[in-house]
């Protein structure tokens, strides 16, 4: 059965972001808390919470309880109607949004939620060019696409995407694109950006993830985004905080501009939103930009749009995260994490980097730790080479823990709800994969 299962999946639909050759999923038949089991009854400890989403760990109580309670009462009602869950959806982000963010535009993706901030920032600002990062990811139709820098925008080379997008550096202190040093840098990746605005007409927004996420939680030096929002405002241009994967409390912080006390003009997210039980992305905006749209025609919208099965579990979901306090769980918890994932770089030679913050990690694999030379390139990854990555991700997954690889680092991000146990459980499981990678440095 379980063949059958696996095999018909495969055969009938596209799976996602899917490089290799015979795919055969993993037919899980059941997830509580931190843990998943397959068909034959393995269990595995769910290390990257999926894709960063299951941040409550899985199977939610209350959250599930409120979407039954919200089928019962009124699964559908259209965007044009309101119902109570709209306006108490829509209260309950003021209760957690950083302040000044007031208004909400309900989506139902993470990808949908930039696309919507692109739009939004071209009808409000009236220019269309934005600025975004080559080491980013924020999702994967036209427009989002078109502002991620990684390599799953090459395949959309050129019509698949929005004209009008460029991009910049990124801050990534372990391999800075700028060739500076840390610490005397001067933050030249920010000021890059403003050059940019500067030498560019028609520039409406600059998009960021205020820590890239799936290209390797690069956390940036502490006066970046406070330059950055900076010089955005100065110049005019709108800056939209991608917290797709950085939100609720993944990195200590609800959100993680937080950190340095940023209000981004629009600010995105999904994922952890409803604990990933239902799908919904959302748009957050200023107030100047709401204003803006109480006397011009807001031209955008969605049947599914603020969708009360995708509301109600993010009520729930937000008093979930404040009932267990899971946002301070996440920063004392990711402390550990990082000590333990730290004392694993004494040990192993293939390990060049560990960083990250609160619960969200990501350990960088090199050949070579003088001269960072990685095992992978991202151009490996797109002609479907065989990743080293790759097989130290599925050592793991056979040792019964399963994180996210990606061209040549692991993101290690539990549910908040993570226990001691279960994270010394994971990195065992990484300790005893990493040999396959040490053992490949002469
Ligand atoms: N933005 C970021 C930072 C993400 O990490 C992701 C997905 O991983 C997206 C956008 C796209 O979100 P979704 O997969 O919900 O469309």
């Amino acid at each position: 059965m379980t063949d059958d299962i696996s095999e018909l999946t495969a055969r009938h639909t596209y799976g996602t972001w899917r490089a290799q050759r015979g795919w055969k999923p993993l037919h899980v038949t059941k997830a509580e808390g931190c843990h998943f089991w397959d068909a034959s009854g393995k269990r595995y400890l769910d290390f990257s919470s999926q894709l960063v989403c299951s941040n409550l760990g899985h199977q939610n109580q209350a959250v599930i309880d409120a979407i039954c309670a919200q089928a019962k009462e009124l699964a559908f009602i259209g965007p044009s109607y309101t119902c109570d869950i709209r306006a108490k959806a829509a209260l309950k982000m003021l209760e957690v949004m950083p302040k000044g963010l007031d208004k909400f535009f309900f989506a139902t993706s993470g990808t949908e939620a930039n696309e919507a901030a692109i739009k939004i920032a071209r009808l409000y600002t009236g220019k269309h060019k934005i600025i975004a990062r080559y080491t980013s990811y924020h999702g994967s139709t036209a427009g989002s696409i078109a502002a991620t820098g990684d390599l799953r925008r090459w395949f959309v080379e050129p019509t698949g995407k929005i004209p009008g997008v460029i991009f910049g550096p990124e801050a990534n202190c372990y391999r800075c694109p700028l060739q500076q040093k840390q610490g005397t840098c001067g933050t030249a990746c920010a000021d890059y950006l403003a050059y940019m605005i500067d030498h560019e007409e028609n520039v409406a927004a600059i998009i960021v993830e205020p820590i890239v996420g799936t290209n390797g939680v690069l956390v940036p030096p502490p006066d970046y985004l406070p330059k950055l929002a900076e010089h955005a405002k100065k110049r005019g241009v709108l800056l939209i905080a991608d917290e797709v994967m950085t939100g609720w409390g993944r990195t200590g912080k609800w959100f993680a501009v937080e950190h340095w006390g940023v209000t981004p003009d629009i600010l995105t997210t999904a994922k952890g939103v409803t604990n990933a039980a239902m799908p919904l992305g959302v748009v957050a905006t200023s107030r100047a930009i709401s204003d803006y749209f109480d006397d011009n025609y807001f031209a955008h919208g969605h049947t599914y749009e603020a969708h009360p099965l995708t509301l109600a579990p993010a009520v729930a979901a937000i008093d979930e995260y404040k009932r267990l306090n899971l946002i301070e769980r996440s920063a004392k918890m990711g402390e550990l994490l990082g000590q333990k994932l730290k004392a694993l770089a004494e040990k192993h030679p293939s390990i060049g980097d560990v960083r990250g913050l609160g619960l969200f990690w990501a350990v960088e694999l090199v050949k070579d730790r003088t001269t960072k030379e990685p095992f992978n390139t991202p151009q490996d990854k797109a002609q479907r080479k065989p990743l080293v990555i790759d097989a130290v991700a599925a050592e793991m997954t056979k040792r019964g823990v399963t994180v996210l690889a990606w061209v040549s680092h692991l993101v290690i991000a539990p549910p908040l709800i993570v226990t001691e146990e279960e994270l010394d459980e994971g990195v065992a499981a990484l300790d005893a994969a990493l040999t396959i990678a040490d053992e490949k440095i002469a």
